[in-house]
């Protein structure tokens, strides 16, 4: 482990989370055969963990998003660099994200896929901040967490850190994407 990581979650409690998960998206996609749409680059290796664990059919792709400064600096909305390629008119889309601060990065992935007129639209989370989120309902919530800045499991900081198999907090001013 690298030196200012504190550990948050272990790889066995980040499994049993993502199993307590997929057994309520199992229940309320019965079947269906959602596509669920990855939230570049942070939830990578949550996505691909979920589907494994959901054992049901699912469809898979990408969406990206421009990344911002620091965390306590105002953005205008975050911009769409990388849409996603299947459409979703007519289908249940389930977003996975890795994990929600102030929101405007969901939201404005939520009001673009909107526009394109899918039959159902939910949001899955792995990690919610205390006193973050959205207007937005989150159908799933994967753990609730403090105000540390979070990085393993697919998170980086400065695009480090990403491989890590548990989830960390560190010590840093600025955040990351
Ligand atoms: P928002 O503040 O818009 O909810 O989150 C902005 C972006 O920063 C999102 O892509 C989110 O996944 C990422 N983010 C928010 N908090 C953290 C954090 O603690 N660690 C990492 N690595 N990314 C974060
Ligand atoms: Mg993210």
């Amino acid at each position: 482990m690298a030196e200012g990581l504190k550990p948050l979650y272990s790889p066995e409690e980040i499994r049993s989370t993502i199993g307590r998960l997929a057994g309520e998206i199992r229940a309320d996609y019965a079947s269906r055969t959602p596509i669920l749409v990855g939230v570049l680059k942070g939830a990578f290796v949550f996505l691909a963990d979920l589907i494994r664990a959901l054992e049901m059919p699912v469809e898979v792709d990408f969406i990206r998003l421009s990344s911002y400064g620091t965390r306590d600096v105002p953005t205008p909305k975050a911009v769409i660099t990388k849409d996603i390629e299947l459409s979703v008119e007519g289908r249940d889309v389930l977003v996975v994200e890795d994990i929600i601060d102030r929101g405007t990065t969901i939201e404005a992935v939520m009001d673009h896929l909107e526009g394109k007129n899918p039959a159902t639209l939910r949001l899955c989370t792995l990690l919610l901040k205390e006193g973050g989120g959205t207007g937005r309902k989150i159908d799933y919530i994967g753990k609730e967490i403090g105000d540390g800045f979070v990085v393993g499991y697919g998170m980086d900081y400065k695009e480090r850190y990403r491989e890590l198999r548990a989830l960390y907090t560190i010590d840093t001013k600025d955040g990351g994407d």
